[in-house]
């Protein structure tokens, strides 16, 4: 059974086409500059060589098409699909499903209206996803279409977790309240994370580190999120690329006061001008600011610092809502890929039983445990795979 992901975004569209019977990726690609100048398609067959293809591309169903050409091999890449009545079905990533959504589900016209119903709470990028869904629904129409929502696996939150110290009408009026995100990579994670342990995840509390551009935590107790550190929007809990992640409330109304900027200004501070690069002034990028640190500069260094001291924050705080902690897992680009951040995060947490083992935290972009034998909590690596978790609830909602 041939199953393709989807990852629609305004102007870019990513894509993965699966035989789920092995569980393998036969091709993936990127689509950019949809409605641009200099639209392309860089599109690999596994084990060959990527194909890059530029042509005009004025909407997503164009773009769309010509990611059907490619796995059919119309454009000098070599077929991944002998015709389409291979593919099975489309899986998409969205965004945002509010509360309406607690699974992935089927799309249909009454699922799709649904999703309209969340653009004011994802604007940036439900209506993005909804175009690759639209487009699928034109250039496809008799292939089923299934949705995979970054925030289902979130809403097993409790009411204590989600509601914030607000007066409660906003909750009822807008939907203000705690939704979380990055929900199908910490399903992912954890869920593997039992796998490799050999214990039911039922039986398990676990920590689970998303560190990437965009950063989250998330209490994933007997295999439940309980707890995240996004919240109403993605800019909430950790400190992450550009965006500030939690700070005083009071803050934005006091610099649009202070700097004389308007409400939309302060955000984009908030959310591009902050975190590792506002900082460090040095990039966003953690492997700029590493270099920066080891080079001795102090705005460097302070970024790692205020970066893994609020990570540690959380696991403590994660910890004592679960009553324990089996094991605590990275993963997602900085997760997995720099040891020094795992090392600083795990540094002076053995009293909750957390002893790193510093030649195995050596690792990079492959799974390990890397505790010491001795370590009560399980410390692990675990590279993230959205995609795989899109394809299989696709899979599984084909009956
Ligand atoms: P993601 O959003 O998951 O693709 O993660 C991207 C981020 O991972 C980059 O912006 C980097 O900050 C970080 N990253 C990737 N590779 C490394 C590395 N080798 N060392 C430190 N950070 C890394």
């Amino acid at each position: 059974m041939k199953i393709l992901v989807i990852n629609c975004g305004s102007s870019s569209l990513k894509y993965q086409l699966f035989d789920m019977d092995k569980e393998y990726a036969l091709a993936k690609g990127l689509v950019e500059r949809i409605g641009i100048a200099g639209s392309r398609i860089k599109h690999t067959k596994a084990g060959e060589s990527p194909v890059t293809v530029e042509t005009p591309l004025p909407d997503h169903k164009a773009a769309i098409r010509l990611v059907i050409d490619a796995l059919l091999g119309r454009n000098g890449a070599p077929p991944a699909l002998a015709s389409l009545e291979e593919l099975a079905a489309v899986g998409h990533r969205v965004v945002h499903a509010g509360e309406k959504f607690a699974t992935s589900v089927r799309l249909d016209d009454k699922v799709m209206v649904a999703l309209r119903e969340c653009i004011p709470l994802a604007p940036l990028h439900n209506p993005a996803n909804i175009m690759g869904i639209e487009a699928v629904m034109d250039v496809l129409p008799r292939v089923p279409q299934v949705g995979v929502f970054d925030t289902a696996f979130h809403q097993t939150m409790p009411e204590r977790a989600f509601i914030y110290g607000l007066p409660y009408g906003y909750y009822e009026k807008y939907g203000v309240r705690r939704y979380g995100f990055h929900g199908t990579s910490h399903y992912y994670v954890s869920h593997r994370a039992a796998e490799i342990l050999g214990v039911p995840v039922e039986r398990l509390s676990i920590v689970t580190c998303h560190l990437g551009n965009g950063s989250s935590i998330a209490a994933v107790q007997g295999g439940r999120s309980i707890d995240t550190s996004m919240g109403f929007t993605p800019l909430a809990g950790v400190m992450m690329g550009t965006r500030c992640g939690d700070i005083d409330p009071a803050l934005p109304v006091f610099i649009s006061k202070a700097e004389r900027l308007p409400a939309a200004d302060v955000d984009l501070i908030l959310n591009k001008k902050s975190g590792l690069l506002g900082i460090s002034g040095v990039s966003s990028d953690l492997r700029d600011v590493e270099e920066g640190a080891d080079r001795g500069e102090s705005r460097a260094k302070l970024a790692v610092d205020v970066l893994t001291y609020g990570i540690k924050k959380y696991i403590g705080a994660y910890a004592a809502a679960m009553n324990g902690l089996d094991a605590v897992v990275f993963t997602a680009g900085i997760g997995e890929n720099s040891p020094p951040t795992r090392a600083k995060v795990c540094e002076g947490m053995e009293f909750l039983g957390i002893e790193l083992d510093p030649a195995k935290n050596g690792v990079r972009g492959k799974e390990a445990i890397i505790s010491k034998d001795t370590s009560r909590v399980k410390v692990m690596v675990i590279p993230t795979d959205e995609e795989l978790v899109i394809a299989r609830d696709t899979k599984r909602l084909l009956g």
